[in-house]
């Protein structure tokens, strides 16, 4: 497969801040953007109207994150409402020694998922059909969010799933000040969660991510208790 100039795209901008992608992760990437695109055909997982550049749109759109949270290796990281593995499934090609739980609602989108996982041959991410505030028993270092909901849902969530030094990192456009200060009002009854919001701008990677930011959540967690501990 020859490597499209949108895929040159991402390999050049993702070095150029640190985030260094060899040939056979760029192909992944390639891969998974083409059998996105054809799941989308019968499930409503990404907008049509933005299937032109997907790859930029929405697959560099999640790369972003790892730009400024490099993934550790062992590291376990969560992301809710993944609908087709956005920004999840472009990560874990990125980063293939963190392990990922992919979550979502419905069933079918996770089936798709777990089909595009399988058909790329990732082994360090997993789809499962729940809802976030249903998930129990696990902790994670890291959540991620990519278009699911607002700012104070997505914090109470968060502090119950995520370890003391945690934090939660979602992608979210348009005016947030709003959901930023009811999120900041609601800490004290979230377990002090979040202690600090920070809007990274992400403007000058592509025109199309103009009024969207990475909106990076971190906070003093409250120790979960020990029988949560175990691992995704
Ligand atoms: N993150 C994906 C999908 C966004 S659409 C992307 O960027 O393309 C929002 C998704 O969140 C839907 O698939 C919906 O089913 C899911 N969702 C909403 N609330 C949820 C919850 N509480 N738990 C799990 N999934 C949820």
């Amino acid at each position: 497969m020859n490597p499209t100039p949108d895929i040159e795209i991402i390999r050049e901008k993702c070095s150029g801040e640190g985030l260094v992608l060899d040939d056979r992760q760029l192909q992944l990437l390639e891969h998974y953007a083409l059998l996105l695109q054809r799941a989308n055909k019968t499930l409503n997982l990404v907008s049509r109207k933005e299937q032109s550049s997907l790859l930029i749109r929405h697959v560099f759109h999640s790369l972003l994150i790892g730009l400024f949270h490099p993934f550790q290796p062992g590291e376990k990281v969560l992301d809710i409402g993944t609908g087709g593995g956005l920004p999840g499934i472009p990560l874990a090609i990125a980063f293939p020694e963190t392990k990922f739980l992919l979550v979502d609602a419905t069933g079918k989108k996770i089936a798709a998922c777990q089909n595009m996982i399988k058909t790329i041959g990732l082994t360090n991410v997993l789809a499962k059909k729940i809802r976030a505030e249903e998930l129990k028993g696990m902790v994670f270092n890291t959540i991620l969010s990519r278009q699911v909901a607002p700012l104070p849902i997505l914090c109470s969530y968060a502090e119950k799933l995520l370890t003391p030094e945690g934090s939660l990192i979602c992608l979210k456009g348009g005016d947030l000040e709003e959901e930023v200060r009811e999120a900041k009002s609601a800490a004290n009854k979230n377990n002090g969660f979040p202690a600090e919001v920070t809007l990274l701008p992400i403007d000058r990677f592509d025109e199309c991510f103009a009024n969207k930011y990475i909106v990076l959540v971190s906070g003093k967690i409250a120790e979960n208790p020990p029988d949560t501990k175990k691992a995704p």
